[in-house]
């Protein structure tokens, strides 16, 4: 198990798998999440890769976690036909702004970092149906943002129908229109009468229902799913290399707003590789168990609170498992233990701590200043996602060390907190704007897995 193109579960109760089954697969057969054998050690390759477009890195990044899953033409086909659907010439642009960098994330069809991953997806799905002329049901929960990018990487394509759940009513109106107006017949959305943690719970409990999830062919787009993580892997070292070649900087410090911990994880994976990436600044909103943990070292379930970043108001991360695995010394039987506790009772605590990853919250009070002050001083309109992390970011700058922080989403997506912040509707986007006329289509269904079960099996039949 030392190859990265061989996955395994951090449970350790799943036969290991090629990548291409890893995709298939999703959340493991034994409930954990499957990671690769290894990390490939990039550092002799970083100068070859600084001087490559965002695709060809991308190519080049994701080559060692794939085998010979996919052939190096497939995979250059699949990754340019992924970014050619991007807005910007660099797919993922990085802007000196005040006291930090920002890569904006944000230009790909649904205007959140999360179409970086699910184009991706979504192709390579399609090639690998292709290929087997198999057919693959989608299943996801979003807490806004994931649904609509799941949504638009598969939307019309053959053999695959996608069933995405959303908290009724608790989605912002523009993110429920991103989904809900694509009337394509693949496309089906519940939204479901509970959180967004009600949602991730259901869809645990359906793919822990193997005889259903084979019966019906289940898949994930949920960032349990490893591609989702790999195709972020890639903008670590793309926006790393630009803040080099801007400051002259050895290394720089990148801070990333979170929620699942699935963004903040291929950071993790991109540091491991060797980027140059000195440590993770993790930051949280008011839904902080991630920002607690890694400052306590216990990681504490809480009520989930609504904040102005719907999608990081999250309390079970669904990814924290994958470093978890790390962070026990690479032990499945300690993940097992603390899972089961943590299933149990809320709370599980790890001793210790990480010197790659510093942690902090910030509250929407601060969310809002920040939006406010970049956008009097600098000019620059943050998405209150982006705005918390680069609140938290700024407690940890160093001098000679550059501090990048991760755009995850467009403003326009979000409007009313940009308008208590600023007093005036600025942030606009021709795509939004467009939306509130179309017509929608959606399904209310209560919060319980026999529920969702009953109605995919309705519409598969
Ligand atoms: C999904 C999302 C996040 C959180 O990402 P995770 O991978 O869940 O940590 C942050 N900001 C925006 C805009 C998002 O859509």
């Amino acid at each position: 198990m030392c190859s990265p193109a061989v996955y395994f579960s951090t449970r350790g109760r799943t036969r290991e798998v090629s990548f291409r089954d890893a995709v298939l697969m999703g959340l493991a057969t034994d409930g954990g999440l499957l990671l690769p054998g290894a990390f490939p050690a990039v550092q002799p390759l970083l100068e070859r890769w600084r001087h490559l477009p965002y695709a060809a890195l991308a190519r080049e990044v994701m080559r060692p976690f794939i085998g010979d899953s996919l052939d190096e033409r497939v995979l250059t086909a699949l990754v340019e036909r992924s970014y050619a659907t991007f807005s910007h010439p660099d797919i993922c642009p990085v802007v000196a702004v005040g006291p930090v960098h920002v890569v904006e994330l944000f230009h790909g069809p649904t205007l959140a970092f999360k179409d970086v991953a699910l184009q991706f997806l979504g192709n390579l799905f399609e090639h690998l149906l292709g290929e087997s002329g198999a057919a693959l049901n989608l299943l996801g929960a979003t807490s806004g943002d994931t649904g609509s990018a799941a949504i638009a990487g598969v939307r019309g394509k053959a053999n695959i129908q996608v069933f995405i759940m959303h908290p009724h009513g608790k989605v912002s109106p523009i993110q429920e229109r991103q989904m809900t107006t694509v009337l394509d017949a693949n496309v089906h959305n519940l939204a479901i009468q509970g959180t967004f943690d009600d949602g991730q719970r259901v869809l645990k409990a359906v793919f822990n229902d193997l005889p259903f999830k084979e019966r019906y062919r289940l898949g994930a787009v949920n960032s349990v799913n490893w591609v989702r993580v790999l195709a972020q892997i890639v903008y670590y070292f793309y926006a790393a290399f630009r803040v080099q070649e801007r400051t002259g900087c050895r290394q720089v410090q990148v801070c990333v707003p979170t929620g699942n911990f699935g963004d903040i994880f291929a950071g993790y994976v991109a540091l491991r590789m060797g980027a140059p990436i000195s440590r993770l600044i993790l930051a949280t909103n008011e839904n902080d168990i991630l920002a607690r943990f890694f400052n306590t070292g216990v990681y504490s379930q809480g009520p989930v609170q609504q904040t102005t970043s719907p999608s990081m108001d999250i309390q079970v991360a669904s990814n924290f498992e994958r470093y978890l695995y790390y962070r026990v010394g690479a032990e499945p039987a300690a993940v097992c233990a603390l899972m089961e506790r943590f299933g149990t009772s809320g709370t599980l605590a790890v001793p210790g701590s990480d010197p790659d990853v510093a942690a902090g919250r910030g509250t929407t009070t601060e969310t809002t200043a920040a939006i406010r002050r970049y956008y009097r001083e600098y000019g620059y309109l943050l998405d209150p996602h982006t705005a918390v992390g680069v609140a938290v970011a700024e407690r940890f700058l160093r001098r000679d060390e550059p501090m990048l922080c991760l755009a995850t989403a467009h403003p326009a997506k979000f409007p009313a907190a940009i308008q208590a912040a600023l007093g005036e509707d600025v942030a606009r986007h021709p795509r939004i704007d467009g939306l509130l006329e179309l017509p929608t289509r959606c399904t209310v269904l209560p919060a319980t897995t026999a529920a969702v079960q009953e109605f995919v099996r309705q519409t598969l039949g």
